[in-house]
């Protein structure tokens, strides 16, 4: 399993690959636009050539793209990121139906831009308000809306699963979430793992990620992170940090030994 964190890239796109490396990371998760302007930014190309020389030269493993609109995309395949992870979205009252027939019709354009080796991943939503990816069973007829397409697949964020009643800090828990997605999706859709923990408890429905072993799931997060399922993937951080300055080295390092402490238990 590769460790890493989401990491700003504020100062050209090349600069998160500084940014984890500085902090001990394998794999990186990016912004690849501002998440104040709604245009997707114009990396120039020569920040993505450094960006894909400071990839190899470092070693870097996974990159992904947090996508904050789907435009992000473009930007995606630019760096060979290896997937655009996005949250489904919300049906804003319109009701399930409606807002996945919505959410279907962007996605199928999306697709047919992805280029390369770029997948797109639907990520599990914590279960807030009228969101849409709460379940496996929502991300399960989302995947045949779109004809299971061979770049579509899922990120599962280990807080949102907690959050929407999916109690995975027990090893049982997360084989029966495992062979629910084998059967449900496929296990070779889960291209990636957002790994927090969940400041909020089981079945709280609120998106809050806390520290590692600071949440609600605390030392127990270690039954999900060292499933034998998960262990080709790469997790990637996105919890609050010190003083909320974001992952940081210390909290890879937590990652990589709560990791140490579960496998093989
Ligand atoms: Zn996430
Ligand atoms: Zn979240």
């Amino acid at each position: 399993m590769e460790f890493g964190a989401h990491m700003s890239s504020s100062g050209g796109i090349d600069s998160a690959i500084d940014r984890i490396v500085a902090v001990g990371g394998d794999c990186v998760q990016v912004f690849t636009q501002s998440p104040r302007m709604w245009r997707p930014t114009n990396h120039k190309p020569d920040a993505i050539e450094r960006f894909h020389e400071k990839r190899r030269e470092a070693g870097i493993g996974g990159v992904v793209c947090h996508a904050l609109y789907l435009s992000t995309v473009d930007a995606a395949s630019a760096i060979g990121a290896d997937g655009v992870i996005f949250h489904v979205g919300s049906h804003l009252g319109a009701g399930f139906e409606v807002g996945l027939d919505r959410t279907v019709a962007a996605l199928t354009q999306i697709l047919a831009r992805c280029e390369g080796d770029t997948w797109l991943l639907m990520e599990n939503s914590a279960g807030s308000g009228a969101t849409i990816g709460r379940s496996l069973d929502e991300l399960a007829v989302l995947m045949e809306r779109l004809d299971h397409h061979p770049r579509f697949g899922i990120c599962l964020d280990s807080c949102h699963l907690y959050a929407s009643g999916y109690d995975v800090t027990y090893p049982a828990a997360v084989d029966e979430l495992v062979s629910e997605l084998d059967g449900r999706i496929g296990l070779d859709r889960l291209r990636a793992l957002h790994i927090n923990d969940s400041a909020v408890p089981l079945g709280a429905n609120s998106d809050r990620h806390a520290n590692i072993l600071e949440g609600v799931m605390g030392e127990n997060l270690g039954a999900f992170l060292a499933n034998p399922a998960f262990q080709h993937l790469s997790a990637y951080l996105e919890v609050p940090g010190e003083n909320k300055t974001g992952p940081n080295a210390n909290e890879i390092q937590k990652l990589r030994d709560l990791h140490a402490r579960w496998i093989g238990v």
